[in-house]
């Protein structure tokens, strides 16, 4: 077996990272981890110019067999950072700063992977993920995704909304629940909204709400959320696995190949002819709360294709 270690990028205070290192652990192998809240306060490292001279924390690391990567935490606005007070202060300065961190983190991963580790997830997929670039792969490969328009043109709300009857409205990126487009959205003092920024819009698929974890080009397992909203977050009544049809199986990992994720947790949901269509596939998806409430295993086999890489 090669000593070619395993990577956590995330802070072990972040209960997703730390699961990971856990279990990693639990199969007999200590893992790096790659702390990016603690870079630069508190972990040192240091590169050369060599793409395998990487110390973190006085260990050099080479190249790893495999790298699970939660989160760099490269904006000020990330889960778990804390830049207000800097911002306050100096927000030109912060800003810089946080580039300055986050350019030679990248470089890590990017050297990382020119090496052959393998990726859960690769760092060039963050592009994919981009939600108005991911639907429009996924149709160009044939895979079923909903009518949607992004935009913040008021005429072009309309239109989509004469064609298309039950239709919601939900961030571009995140931040905001997914809510029904009522006749009192489309008046003009509502739609001038628009001008501060645009919106995603979305045929309402009244399916069951379903997550679908994909790992290695396999289905993991499939969970119904069983809800009234429709936004299942926060709402959820009840999660229990299901068994995917297979042709839904495989559209799912056709979706993970195509957006080149080896680990996701997407989300699909049936149309009103109970068609399954793609909402998303997350590139770092959690899956605690998962688990505990549907009795999955998901981290389990998230190691253990980690851990398959040692060796190779
Ligand atoms: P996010 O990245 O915020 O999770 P999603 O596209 O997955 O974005 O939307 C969040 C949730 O909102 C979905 O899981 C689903 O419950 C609901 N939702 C999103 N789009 C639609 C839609 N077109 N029709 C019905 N429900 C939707
Ligand atoms: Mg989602
Ligand atoms: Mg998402």
């Amino acid at each position: 077996m090669s000593d070619s270690p395993i990577v956590i990028v995330g802070s072990l205070q972040d209960p997703h990272a730390a699961a990971v290192f856990e279990g990693v652990r639990a199969r007999g192998c200590e893992p790096v981890v790659l702390d990016a809240q603690q870079f630069p306060e508190d972990l040192p490292i240091a590169l050369g110019e060599a793409p395998e001279d990487i110390v973190i924390a006085g260990r050099r690391v080479g190249r790893p067999a495999a790298v699970y990567v939660r989160s760099l935490y490269q904006s000020p606005a990330a889960y778990g950072v804390d830049a207000d007070e800097a911002m306050k202060e100096d927000w030109r300065r912060t800003t810089l700063a946080f580039r300055e961190r986050s350019t030679l983190l990248s470089a890590i991963l990017l050297r990382w992977e020119a090496l052959g580790a393998a990726f859960y997830n690769p760092t060039g997929t963050a592009h994919n993920i981009t939600k108005p670039y991911q639907i429009a792969l996924l149709q160009a490969a044939g895979l079923p995704v909903p009518a949607t328009l992004w935009t913040n043109d008021p005429a072009a709300v309309r239109r989509f909304c004469d064609l298309h009857g039950d239709v919601v409205y939900k961030p571009v990126a995140g931040g905001a629940a997914t809510r029904k487009v009522e006749a009192k959205d489309l008046v003009d003092e509502r739609l001038d909204k628009l001008q501060a920024a645009p919106v995603c819009f979305q045929e309402l698929l009244p399916g069951d709400d379903v997550r679908v974890y994909v790992i290695d080009g396999a289905v993991v397992c499939a969970l119904r959320i069983v809800t009234d909203a429709i936004d299942f977050r926060q709402n959820e009544q009840r999660i229990e696995p299901i068994a995917l049809d297979d042709a839904v199986a495989r559209e799912c990992v056709r979706a993970a190949e195509i957006i080149g994720l080896r680990y996701t947790g997407m989300d699909i949901k049936a149309d009103r002819h109970g068609r399954s269509r793609i909402l998303e596939l997350n590139p770092s998806a959690m899956f605690l709360g998962f688990e505990a409430r549907a009795g999955v295993d998901i981290r389990g086999p998230l190691c253990d294709a980690l851990l398959a890489h040692r060796g190779r």
